[in-house]
């Protein structure tokens, strides 16, 4: 089976030509092995996927929202997958075929450090060497996961170009790949990058939506009217769309995250928001075409958001054409509301989600009635990792919904 590089105008693979025999080699590897499943590829990987990673995750009546919005709400839990979050449905796909390629060495880059996590998790499991790529500023903000990535064996690689970020991390790590082809494979974290990347992503993650569509006809005999997922790079996103695209009275609602308002500050080169998909403007980043957050002369903005998952200024090719297809609904919520319904899930269903799936539950609160009688949200991730940011955030707003951070001073 061959494949398209496009969804529309948007994807391709604008690429520097060093970079083309990777990609073109990558490219009949998942043609060969994840569309025509040649060794039994698929069969491992979705093996995997269950014994190592506790697949399939359940999809769950949430009772208390349910009876809140006067509307049957299912919650698909990715956050109970291995590793806290739907970014090892990738990572292990990606690092599986790696193997099946002959690799022995795997590089990605990472942001906040959850994909390089999930991704050295894969490699240890799948025993092969794994270097990550971290912006020196990230590596400053996210202590832990550098020593969850170290603990799996992996090696962190400092960058100090630019602003020290998930931008300039994706760039060197493209170019480690470019240099070191013959051996290595670059796992992307999400459905971005150059043709096939946000393809195959989006068959690593199609799983959520797989399981989903079963799991609604089975628990509420039907399929939902809306399903609901927070989208950065958009990877969660297209998992839990992408067996629903077909079924045309599904609506598919994308959660930006709207951060603390839509204004952007040209002199700065700063969005004060990753709204990306419903504010971006066509332009080429990492190698694709898609919305892309700009300045008037076309530079990159610095995208913001409370979740760091979701601070990004791009977005996946596919959803770029399926919100100018009208097929997906992009939308967004602020830092403000995604703290808020972190906390009402918290307290009310017993769940912590991540913050980035926080945006999508706030969304279900500020606008229950779009989204009809039957809902499934994706709770891409749990929160755990957001407790400092959390705590430090409610406190700063003086959130009603927190409760009280105040430390016990041992007094009797
Ligand atoms: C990384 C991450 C995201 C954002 O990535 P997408 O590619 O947009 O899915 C969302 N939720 C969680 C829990 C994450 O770790």
């Amino acid at each position: 089976m061959s494949s398209e590089s496009k969804f529309g105008e948007y994807g391709g693979q604008y690429v520097p030509e060093a970079l083309m025999p990777a990609i073109e080699e990558l490219t009949d590897a998942y043609e060969r092995y994840v569309l025509d499943n040649e060794d039994g590829f698929m069969d491992e990987f979705r093996q995997r996927l269950r014994d190592f990673g506790g697949r399939p995750t359940p999809l769950q009546r949430a009772d208390r929202l349910s009876e809140r919005y006067d509307r049957e709400v299912y919650l698909k839990r990715e956050d109970l997958l291995h590793g806290g979050a739907h970014k090892l449905n990738n990572a292990l796909g990606q690092v599986l075929l790696a193997k099946y390629m002959g690799k022995e060495r795997i590089v990605a880059e990472t942001g906040a450090g959850q994909h390089g996590t999930a991704t050295a998790m894969a490699c240890a499991h799948l025993d092969v060497d794994c270097e990550i790529y971290m912006g020196r500023t990230d590596i400053n903000r996210q202590r832990p996961n550098v020593f969850r990535m170290r603990i799996h064996d992996a090696e962190v690689n400092p960058v100090d170009i630019g602003s020290g970020t998930l931008k300039e991390a994706i760039n060197e790590t493209m170019r480690d790949w470019a240099t070191n082809v013959e051996d290595t494979h670059y796992v992307i974290g999400s459905v971005v990058g150059p043709h096939p990347f946000p393809r195959m992503v989006r068959d690593f993650q199609s799983v959520i939506s797989e399981e989903a569509r079963d799991q609604i006809r089975a628990k509420a005999g039907r399929l939902p009217d809306s399903v609901v997922a927070c989208a950065g790079g958009g990877s969660n996103t297209m998992g839990a769309f992408h067996e629903f695209v077909g079924d045309g009275d599904v609506d598919l609602v994308a959660v930006e995250a709207g951060g603390s308002g839509l204004a952007i500050d040209e002199e700065e080169e700063l969005a004060p928001h990753s709204a990306s998909l419903s504010t971006g403007d066509d332009g080429v980043l990492h190698g694709a075409r898609t919305k892309l957050l700009q300045s008037r002369d076309g530079q990159i903005l610095e995208s913001h958001s409370v979740s760091a998952g979701l601070d990004y200024s791009g977005v996946g090719p596919e959803l770029a054409h399926l919100a100018d297809e009208g097929r997906v609904t992009p939308v967004n919520v602020g830092d403000d509301a995604a703290l808020e319904a972190f906390h009402r899930l918290s307290k009310t269903e017993g769940i912590i989600p991540a913050l980035e799936s926080s945006h999508a539950l706030a969304y279900l609160e500020e606008h229950p009635d779009e989204l009809g009688d039957l809902v499934v949200v994706n709770v891409s991730g749990r929160g755990d990792k957001d407790l400092d940011t959390v705590i430090e955030e409610s406190a700063r707003r003086n959130l009603d919904a927190a409760p009280t951070m105040e430390v016990f001073d041992g007094e009797q």
